[in-house]
């Protein structure tokens, strides 16, 4: 690992003084800059291990005041503060009985000890896992080669569906679940103005710019993470599938959160995680539990159409049926 120096920011706008570039953008290599941002430094120090980025400065923004805080009101919903750890989220009381799919989704994630260093906001931008791209010795697409190595490779982790491109899955699982919920991130930007993007708006897929991931620029930083409120009707559920319990990323996770009236179904939101090279919401799945209610034979059905248009690759037709095993699952688990 190369030698580097560390400015820890006090405020947002020090650090975004200080920072320069991206890790992203370091690791592509086609934009100049030399210090970049780090919450919890799991990633960061990760790729920089692996020796795809050489920062001459790392600018440490845990300790910035107010960024830590879980803030909780019936009307508006939860605001969780972009360095909020996932063990705090995992313990806090009003997200266990409020939007348990958040909370099942941050206790499965890695180890516990990895859990009391990762933020939130570090989370969402970690970078894939795809082997190949973790390898120096593998210039693959999405780091400006001319190939994709995991098409006819190892790919048994990788994605079953919009795999034509990049097949790899994004990191997160803990954006299953703020996908499954409508999460919106709040992002300041360099002029000391803020913008708020949806979740849905914050990955990048291969097919709009396959050296990104995420929307960031320079200059940019999440400040927190806004979950809307929800009702004592709303119920939800998490599951993931690793090739381990612990230490491990997903194989496949689902989430799924219900508005529910009666025995009707009013709203559906199914997320897929390592599906795709994004999260991504399942709408077939989501009309049958809207249009059928949810039932043992609406939840299988459901499951089905989550699937129906995956194209497995070589090594990882398995995941498919995993998905439709623990969507039914954590359907029927919402009633
Ligand atoms: C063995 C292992 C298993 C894991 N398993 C899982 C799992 O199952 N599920 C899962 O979801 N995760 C998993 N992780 C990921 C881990 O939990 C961390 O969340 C992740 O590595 C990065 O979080 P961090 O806070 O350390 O981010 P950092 O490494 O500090 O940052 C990551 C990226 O985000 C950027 N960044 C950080 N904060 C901000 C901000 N506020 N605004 C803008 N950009 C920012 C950084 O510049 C960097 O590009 C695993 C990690 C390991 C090592
Ligand atoms: S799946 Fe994507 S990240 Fe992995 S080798 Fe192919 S192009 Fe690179």
């Amino acid at each position: 690992m190369n030698n580097f120096s560390w400015y820890d920011a006090t405020t947002l706008k020090e650090a975004q003084n200080e920072a320069d570039t991206t890790v992203s953008d370091m690791l592509n290599k086609d934009k100049k800059g030399s210090s970049i941002i780090k919450s919890g430094g799991i990633d960061v120090m990760d790729l920089m291990k692996e020796g795809l980025i050489t920062p001459e400065k790392i600018v440490n923004i845990r300790n910035i005041p107010g960024l830590d805080k879980i803030e909780f009101d019936t009307k508006k919903g939860v605001r969780i503060g972009a360095n909020v750890t996932l063990s705090d989220i995992e313990k806090n009381s009003v997200i266990r009985d409020n939007y348990q799919a958040l909370q099942l989704s941050v206790s499965k994630a890695a180890t516990p000890q990895l859990r009391n260093m990762s933020t939130i906001a570090g989370n969402l931008g970690q970078r894939t896992r795809c082997w190949y791209f973790r390898s120096v010795e593998h210039d693959c697409l999405r780091k400006g080669g001319s190939t994709c190595f995991a098409k006819n490779g190892e790919n048994d982790y990788h994605a079953v569906m919009n795999n034509g491109s990049c097949a790899s899955v994004h990191a997160s699982s803990i954006a299953t679940a703020l996908l499954a919920f409508g999460a919106v991130l709040e992002i300041a930007l360099e002029n000391g103005e803020k913008k708020e993007v949806p979740i849905e708006n914050f990955f990048v897929t291969p097919y709009e710019n396959i050296k990104n991931e995420n929307v960031l620029k320079s200059g940019e930083i999440i400040t927190a993470i806004v979950l809307p409120a929800v009702n004592n009707k709303t119920k939800s559920y998490y599951i993931k599938q690793g090739a381990r319990q612990s230490y491990d990323w997903a194989l496949a996770d689902v989430a799924v959160v219900v508005e529910l009236s009666g025995k009707k179904c009013k709203n559906a939101r199914i997320a897929l995680g390592a599906a795709s090279p994004v999260p991504i919401r399942a709408n077939s799945a989501e009309s049958i539990l809207t249009n059928e209610g949810i039932s043992e034979s609406s939840a299988k059905a459901a499951a089905e159409a989550a699937m129906e248009k995956a194209t497995p690759l070589e090594k990882n037709a398995y995941k498919v049926a995993i998905f439709k095993s623990i969507l039914q699952r954590a359907i029927l688990k919402t009633v």
